[in-house]
């Protein structure tokens, strides 16, 4: 009877939108303590709006038409929540985003993304972006001047060439499932690769329901976090980025958002929340939980 009540647990976590790549994921999600979150797009929607977008230097070399097609030309390339979010803000101002005009396109998890366009080397990102960049006086804003919005950068080689900013919200239901989570013995933390104000914004919206938040990471700080964590007890890592796959693969269980996911992300993930619904974490828990009971 073991196998079958596997086989039931893993069938009815298809029914209910996750996707569970073997019946041993169940069981060590059974013994699971601690559970580690991504920020964005997976505690917020990932949906962005562009708030503010502003050359740093307004003359002849420097427009905001100039700027705003750099940027959504190289953004395009990119599969990053904010990439589409400044696409469409370009496309308002009917500019029209030519990736084909791009060279030599990377990208910085974490950080931002870079390409040649025009002739010029063009860094978009955050913070991080303007070491890469090479420029060692960033043009500073106040983080909390902002709202708790997400910042980005721009440079023209190493020179600061604009400045955005941009805002999403919660998903529904996380205050909820995180409330249950807790009530369920598990602590739960906020790894982000976003500022300190933007964390914290997030974290006022679901009424400081995380236990812990960890904000300005790069891909292999959230994984060192979540070694620290498994020292600890069994730790789950639920994610969406490029950022967020060694984090999700050191985890106990990775746990990865289905419809907005990266591909490498789903790749790495244990689990896939098909629906992108964070209230199935508690039940899947809980189903894991009753599941063990049986097979033993
Ligand atoms: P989180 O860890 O909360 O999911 P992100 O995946 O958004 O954070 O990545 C962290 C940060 O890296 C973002 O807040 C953003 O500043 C920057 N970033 C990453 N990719 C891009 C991009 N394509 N364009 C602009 N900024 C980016
Ligand atoms: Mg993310």
């Amino acid at each position: 009877s073991t196998p079958v009540a596997a086989f039931c647990a893993l069938s009815n976590a298809a029914k209910s939108g996750l996707l569970v790549k073997g019946a041993e994921h169940l069981e060590t999600l059974a013994k699971v303590k601690i559970m580690a979150f991504d920020k964005t797009g997976t505690i917020t929607t990932g949906e962005f709006v562009v708030a503010d977008f502003r050359p740093l230097v307004q003359d002849d070399h420097m427009t905001l038409h100039k700027l705003l097609y750099w940027v959504a030309s190289i953004e395009s390339k990119s599969s990053h929540p904010m990439a589409e979010a400044l696409v469409k803000y370009a496309k308002s101002y009917t500019v029209e985003p030519k990736p084909d005009d791009v060279e030599e396109f990377y990208n910085f998890p974490g950080e931002g993304i870079c390409g040649k366009i025009d002739g010029k080397d063009i860094y978009v990102g955050n913070k991080k972006i303007a070491v890469r960049a090479g420029c060692a006086t960033l043009p500073i804003i106040e983080d909390d001047e902002m709202e708790g919005k997400s910042i980005g950068y721009i440079f023209s080689g190493s020179v600061p060439a604009g400045i955005f900013s941009l805002s999403d919200v919660c998903r529904t239901g996380v205050k909820e499932a995180i409330q249950e989570l807790k009530s369920m013995g598990i602590k739960t933390a906020m790894l982000t690769g976003d500022h300190q104000a933007a964390a914290k914004h997030a974290q006022n919206q679901i009424g400081g329901a995380l236990e812990l938040v960890h904000a300005e990471l790069l891909p292999e700080d959230k994984a060192r976090i979540i070694k620290d964590f498994q020292r600890e007890s069994a730790t789950a890592m639920i994610g969406d980025g490029l950022n967020d796959a060694a984090a999700l693969a050191t985890a106990d269980i990775g746990i990865s958002m289905g419809i907005s996911g990266s591909a490498l992300a789903m790749e790495t993930g244990n689990i896939i929340l098909m629906s992108n619904d964070i209230r199935k974490i508690p039940q899947a828990v809980r189903l894991a939980r009753k599941t063990k009971q049986k097979i033993l």
